[in-house]
């Protein structure tokens, strides 16, 4: 049987999404672009597996799961339930950073680092010294195989932020979770039933986690520090607001056009 006739077989009762997913499901284990989809075949033991994969699709679970990587500047990420799936708002921050700091010798926090996207691909990409926390200890098994798998130097502590051993750095990143009880208990399906919601809630309001950055941040930042942080819809005002006691801030819109960024210049 072609591809092509495999898919088209099966496309027939997906929505939209399934359908792109399900495209790009077949890309990935056949390793056959689209285009080559006519006259390239898919064996029996092939179909059976991707129909396996096709069924967890259907049933909501994220194509990143289903998958267990995603791509991720140039990096390839691997991911399991225990971390977030690095969205391309994140992507958007690693890229600014990069562009920013690219041939400068510098010392990197990655706060909350989940899969450890951010902190893997800025020490693969830039002449950085990548360290790099989270709470979970699952989440450190899974970041440090990223490290190793895109060839990334990166110091690895499972605890809770900034732990007790840790120094200063130049640059502290962080995607912090940062949704609010009420959108936690609005997520999408495939949000809710298959992300950890220790990487997405942020307290009542969704901002603990700046409240403590404000805090605990400066005694592990050198003179002129920075922070580079991604916030939830409508929060960067709120987050200047409590950033603003120690930093200067600026805001920055992703691609989609929302407020997603806050850089934080440390006044000292
Ligand atoms: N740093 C990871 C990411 O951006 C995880 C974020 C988190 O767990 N809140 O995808």
């Amino acid at each position: 049987m072609t591809i092509k006739d495999f898919f088209t077989s099966l496309n027939k009762d997906l929505d939209k999404n399934q359908a792109r997913d399900f495209a790009w499901l077949l890309v990935n284990r056949t390793k056959k672009e689209p285009i080559d989809w006519g006259v390239a075949t898919i064996t029996t033991k092939e179909q059976t597996a991707i129909k396996r994969e096709l069924k967890r699709l259907k049933q909501g679970e994220p194509l990143g799961y289903v998958l267990g990587f995603v791509p991720f500047v140039n990096c390839e990420i691997k991911v399991t339930p225990d971390v977030l799936i690095p969205r391309s708002e994140t992507e958007q921050l690693c890229d600014m950073i990069i562009q920013e700091y690219e041939g400068v010798p510098t010392t990197i926090l990655d706060l909350c680092t989940g899969s450890g996207c951010i902190a893997v691909s800025l020490a693969k990409n830039l002449d950085a010294r990548v360290t790099a926390t989270d709470i979970s200890e699952q989440a450190i098994k899974i970041a440090t195989q990223n490290a190793l798998a895109n060839f990334a130097q990166v110091d690895f502590y499972n605890c809770d932020l900034f732990g007790d051993k840790l120094g200063k750095f130049d640059l502290i990143v962080s995607n912090p979770p940062y949704l609010d009880k009420k959108e936690m208990e609005n997520l999408p399906h495939s949000v809710k039933d298959f992300e950890p919601s220790l990487a997405l809630y942020g307290g009542e309001d969704g901002l603990d986690f700046y409240r403590r950055l404000v805090k605990e941040a400066p005694q592990h930042l050198n003179n002129g520090g920075i922070m580079y942080l991604e916030v939830g819809d409508f929060q960067a005002d709120k987050v200047v607001e409590i950033l603003s006691k120690e930093f200067d801030c600026e805001i920055v819109a992703d691609y989609y056009g929302f407020d997603r960024f806050v850089i934080a210049r440390s006044r000292k």
